[in-house]
């Protein structure tokens, strides 16, 4: 039985779905202004898993997260580079699909952007106007925090502590000084629509409002996103959603934690933040996702470059496993073992039934890992094709290991040999070279190319076979 923790109880729950066998799923998307980076990568990850793991639990997911392609920073950035900001989130939102392939993520069922939705947005607002919940002020439209009395209940806070424990700017355009814009009168060179309250564009929090319950109806079941989020935006989406409709948002609120470099928090301004892309050409887009899995979605997630390193060293060899397995069932075909399959996979889904806990997941991919190993030792073929058939099913939700291993290996190779700046001809002829003055008894040459390949990242490895060679 499937548990989630959910903000706004701040329980762990028993997860019911508002329609038999059916989730709605909505997660808050990037803003497209610029590549996306390890906190971006950590969300992204969460949620593909959860999306994957839903799937595999049976139930039928849409799954909705939009693209944020009108903001005050793809403005900002667009008049920086001399470009319209349509240009800019373009060519972001191309970007963002790399990104979400090197990290081995599923395109979700929906992809909505804001700039296609000004319509709803405009039609939420004037609800929310009739239900003098919002007011316009001098071409711009705000919510009226103070008319509704549950605002504050995701965040757990009163409105008078907000107001007391922040510095809030003094704004004579606003009434309450939490009340939120919903609709921004627009500046010259900005990007603008028509509306009733002249030409503007939306506030952030009204886009989500209006797409999620677009696409999914109202309430829906699961909205998710970075604790960064829960205030002020999902506080105010809750605000806008609910004021508007009277009618609960989201059954389930769930939040990823945020990534720590060291004890620093990782930002821009401090300089010590690393794009997915950075990663990728680091040590794989994979070894990545898997130091994500490594650690609770809930919980803050610790990076660094070396931990990247020693992920995907756990991950080569795991690959490298997975690689002499196959070849050993090549040779020796089994039909899987029922049971052992079974074993593996439900020590699996009790793990990830506990609020989806990717690091008891990963627990048991190497558990039925190890257990494969045992049984290709003692040549039970049928038990070990149980193991391997196991790994290939968590593998899937996880989105490790699911590689050809001699595709993933070869393209390990090749990376680690642009870094030693070392070909493989240039390998062979030097393998040769070694074989020719072993003949010679020439040790102190032999042994001169095996330490030189080594110093380079290439380890050779003497077999029944011949030697042959593989990188660090
Ligand atoms: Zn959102």
């Amino acid at each position: 039985m499937l548990k989630v923790h959910d903000t706004l109880s701040g329980k762990l729950e028993e997860f019911k779905t508002i329609k038999a066998g059916k989730v709605g799923m909505y997660v808050c998307g990037v803003t497209v202004y610029d590549r996306s980076h390890i906190g971006h990568a950590r969300a992204l990850v969460a949620f593909d898993v959860i999306y994957r793991y839903l799937k595999f639990s049976g139930y039928e997911v849409t799954f909705v997260r939009n693209l944020t392609d009108v903001d005050d920073k793809i403005i900002n950035r667009a008049n920086e580079r001399g470009i319209p900001a349509k240009e800019l989130s373009e060519e972001n939102i191309v970007a963002f699909g790399e990104d979400m392939r090197v990290l081995g993520c599923e395109r979700p069922d929906l992809e909505p952007k804001a700039t296609d939705h000004i319509a709803e947005m405009i039609e939420l607002i004037r609800e929310l106007e009739e239900k003098d919940l919002a007011y316009e002020s001098a071409g711009d439209v705000y919510f009226a925090v103070d008319k509704l009395p549950a605002y504050g209940k995701l965040s757990h806070r009163r409105l008078e502590d907000m107001v007391a424990g922040s510095r809030v700017d003094v704004d004579d355009r606003k009434r309450h000084p939490m009340d939120f814009a919903l609709w921004k009168a627009s500046k010259p060179g900005e990007p603008s629509w028509e509306s009733p309250w002249g030409d503007g564009r939306p506030g952030w929090h009204i886009e989500c409002s209006a797409m999620c319950s677009k696409y999914l109806g109202q309430p829906f079941d699961i909205h998710g996103g970075g604790n960064d989020l829960v205030f002020p935006h999902h506080e105010n989406e809750i605000a806008q959603s609910e004021g508007a409709k009277g009618e609960m948002l989201a059954r389930y609120w769930l939040h990823n934690g945020m990534v720590n470099l060291g004890t620093e928090k990782m930002s821009k301004s401090l300089g010590n933040f690393m794009t997915v892309q950075e990663c990728a050409a680091e040590s794989g887009g994979e070894a990545l996702r898997y130091l994500v899995l490594g650690s609770h979605y809930r919980g803050p997630l610790d990076f660094s470059k070396e931990r990247l390193q020693e992920q995907k060293k756990v991950l080569d060899r795991f690959y490298e496993n997975l690689g002499r397995a196959d070849e050993a069932l090549a040779s020796n075909p089994a039909e899987p073992d029922t049971a052992v399959v079974e074993e593996h996979v439900g020590n699996f889904r009790e793990g990830m039934d506990d609020d989806f806990n990717t690091s008891r997941g990963l627990a048991a991919l190497h558990g039925a890992r190890s257990a494969m190993n045992g049984y290709l030792d003692a040549s039970d073929w049928s038990k070990a094709a149980g193991c391997r058939e196991a790994l290939r099913q968590i593998g899937t939700v996880l989105g490790i290991g699911v590689e050809n291993p001699a595709t993933y290996l070869e393209a390990q190779k090749q990376q680690g040999l642009s870094a030693g700046g070392v070909s493989a001809e240039e390998i062979e002829a030097l393998i040769a070279e070694r074989l020719e003055a072993r003949k010679n008894k020439n040790f102190a040459r032999a042994d001169e190319i095996r330490d030189d390949l080594k110093a380079r990242g290439v380890v050779l490895e003497d077999g029944a076979g011949g030697t042959t060679w593989k990188t660090e």
